[in-house]
C-alpha cells in the first residue's frame, strides 16, 4: 500500500499538466481540483479500491483531472434544451425573453441610464415610472408598480393594506402553489390574520357576510394556480364578490398569479381572465407575476386604484422589494411589444409558444425527426406520436395544447439511463419520458436547438458508462 501511495503523482505535476491544457484557468481552482482527486485517490488506496499501480500512472489520472477541472470550472448557470413541451417551466427559468428584451438589458447592463434620472427636470426621478404608463394603458389601470417577483407583490398588497386587520379569504383558495409559496403564510407574514370563508368545495356570499367584522380589511381572491376543484362546488363569481366588498367600503385585491395581457381562447385555451378584464370585474388591485404568461422577466406586477397603490409606494418595505434595472429593461422591451397584439405574439416566445398552430408543429417535429433519425443511425429507432404541452406557471392548468411529439427508442439500454446521461451533455437536454421513449417537443425548442440536441442525443448514446 505504501508503494502505492509513493506512485501517487505529485501536486506540482498535477498542476503542470493542467497548467498546459487550461491556460485561462485561476491558478486556485487548478490547485483546488488537484487536491481534491489526490484525496480521493488516497481514500481510494487505503479502501482497498485501487491497489493497481497503473490506476495511479500520468495517463490515467490525467484525463480524470481534466474532466474535473472542466466540471468545476464552468459556469453554474448554463442553458438547457427545454424539449419538455412546458412553456413556462419554473425550474428551467419560465420565460425566455423576446430578442427586444434581451437588447434592451444589454443596454441597460453596459452602460449608465436614467433609471431614477428624470430627463425632462434634471432632477431626481423614480424607476417605477418607466414602466407604469405602459401597465396603465395596457390593463386600463389607474396606477402599476412592479416589485422582484408575484410572492413580493402579494406581500406588499397585504401589508400595505391589510396590516393589523382581518382578509376574508374562501377555504377553496387557501392554496400552497410551487415553490412553496403559501397563502396563509405570506399573509402571516404582512401582519394581516387570515379570516378563512366557507369550506374546501363551496363558498357562498353568505359565508363571506357572516365573515364580516370591524376588523376586515379586505377581500381576497387567489387564483387557484395548478389546482382545480372539480365535482360539487361552488364560488361566488369575482364581479359579485367586488361588488359585495365595495358595499362594505372595502377594497377587492387579487393575487392571479400568471396575468396575462392576451386573450388565448382563440388558440383553444380557455377561463383564464387577462388582467383587463380582472380589472373591468371590479377588483380593485390585481398583482401578477412578469415571468409567466406574461412572457417577460421575473416581476412582480401589481395594478389598481391609484388609491391604493400609491399608499404601497409610500410603504418602507418596496425599498426592500423593489426591482433592479436589467428586470425594469427587460419588462419595459416586451410591454412595449404589447401595444400591438400581433407584434406581441410573434415577438415574445412564451406567447408564441402559447399560440403555434398544430400543423406548423407537425412540421418542425418531422423535420426533428428526420435529423435525428440521420444523425442517430444504428443507434435509437425515432417516430412521432400526437400529444399535449403544458402552459405552465400554474396557468391553464387542465388544459393541453395539441403537439406532435418526436419519440426516441434507444437501440441499446433504457429511456431512463438516456434521460439521466443527457443531463451531462453540453447544452443538457431535458425531455419527456414515457415507457421506452424518451421523448421531445418541439414547441419549446427553437429550430436552432435542434442541431445542439441532436448532437447532444448521439453523444448519450455513444457514452459508455
Ligand atoms: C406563481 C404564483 C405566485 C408566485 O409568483 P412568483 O412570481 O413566482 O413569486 C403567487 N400566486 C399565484 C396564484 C401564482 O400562480
Amino acid at each position: 500500500m505504501s508503494s502505492l501511495f509513493r506512485s501517487l503523482p505529485s501536486v506540482d505535476a498535477c498542476l503542470r499538466w493542467l497548467e498546459e491544457s487550461f491556460p485561462s484557468t485561476p491558478h486556485s481552482v487548478l490547485l483546488e481540483c488537484s487536491r481534491a482527486l489526490l484525496d480521493e485517490l488516497r481514500e481510494d488506496i487505503r479502501s482497498g479500491r485501487v491497489t493497481d499501480e497503473a490506476a495511479l500512472s500520468p495517463s490515467a489520472v490525467k484525463p480524470r483531472l481534466e474532466a474535473l477541472v472542466a466540471r468545476k470550472d464552468r459556469p453554474r448557470l448554463r442553458r438547457v434544451i427545454n424539449g419538455a413541451g412546458v412553456v413556462v417551466h419554473t425550474n428551467l427559468g419560465r420565460s425566455v425573453l423576446a430578442k427586444e428584451a434581451q437588447e434592451a438589458v444589454r443596454i441597460a447592463a453596459s452602460g449608465y441610464s436614467n433609471l431614477e434620472f428624470d430627463l425632462e427636470t434634471g432632477e431626481r426621478g423614480s424607476r417605477i415610472s418607466l414602466v407604469e404608463e405602459l401597465l396603465c394603458s395596457l390593463t386600463g389601470a389607474e396606477a402599476a408598480l412592479v416589485v422582484n417577483n408575484n410572492a413580493a407583490a402579494v406581500l406588499l398588497m397585504l401589508d400595505t393594506l391589510c396590516k393589523g386587520g382581518e382578509v376574508l379569504l374562501s377555504r377553496g383558495q387557501l392554496v400552497e402553489i410551487g415553490g412553496s409559496f403559501r397563502i396563509p403564510d405570506v399573509m402571516e407574514r404582512s401582519g394581516a390574520t387570515l379570516r378563512e370563508v366557507g369550506t374546501t368545495n363551496r363558498t357562498h356570499l353568505a359565508d363571506y357576510e357572516r365573515a364580516l367584522s370591524e376588523n376586515t380589511r379586505a377581500v381576497l381572491w387567489v387564483h387557484p394556480s395548478n389546482y382545480r376543484i372539480i365535482g360539487f362546488h361552488s364560488s361566488v363569481p369575482a364581479n359579485e364578490l367586488a361588488d359585495f366588498a365595495h358595499a362594505h367600503q372595502l377594497p377587492m385585491l387579487e393575487d392571479l398569479g400568471s396575468g396575462s395581457l392576451m386573450d388565448f381562447s382563440r388558440w383553444g385555451l380557455h377561463d383564464e381572465p387577462t388582467v383587463p378584464e380582472v380589472l373591468r370585474q371590479g377588483t380593485d388591485v390585481v398583482t401578477f407575476s412578469g415571468d409567466k404568461v406574461l412572457g417577460g422577466p421575473q416581476a412582480g406586477i401589481i395594478v389598481g386604484l391609484k388609491v391604493y397603490v400609491d399608499q404601497m409606494k409610500k410603504n418602507q418595505l418596496l425599498r426592500a422589494l423593489r426591482c433592479d434595472k436589467l428586470t425594469l429593461a427587460a419588462l419595459e422591451a416586451t410591454l412595449r411589444l404589447y401595444r400591438d397584439p400581433e407584434t406581441a405574439r410573434k415577438a415574445i416566445p412564451t406567447v408564441r409558444r402559447m399560440s403555434m398552430d398544430p400543423a406548423e408543429l407537425r412540421r418542425r417535429a418531422e423535420k426533428l425527426a428526420a435529423l435525428l433519425s440521420r444523425e442517430l443511425d444504428g443507434l435509437a429507432v425515432c417516430s412521432l406520436r400526437d400529444d399535449f404541452s403544458r402552459v405552465g406557471g400554474g396557468s391553464f392548468p387542465e388544459q393541453g395544447m395539441p403537439t406532435t411529439l418526436v419519440c426516441v427508442h434507444p437501440a441499446k439500454g433504457s429511456a431512463t439511463h438516456l434521460k439521466m446521461r443527457l443531463l451531462s451533455t453540453e447544452p443538457p437536454v431535458v425531455g419527456r419520458l414515457e415507457g421506452p421513449y424518451f421523448q421531445l417537443d418541439p414547441r419549446t425548442m427553437e429550430d436552432d436547438d435542434f442541431a445542439d440536441a441532436s448532437r447532444a442525443l448521439k453523444e448519450a448514446l455513444l457514452r459508455e458508462d
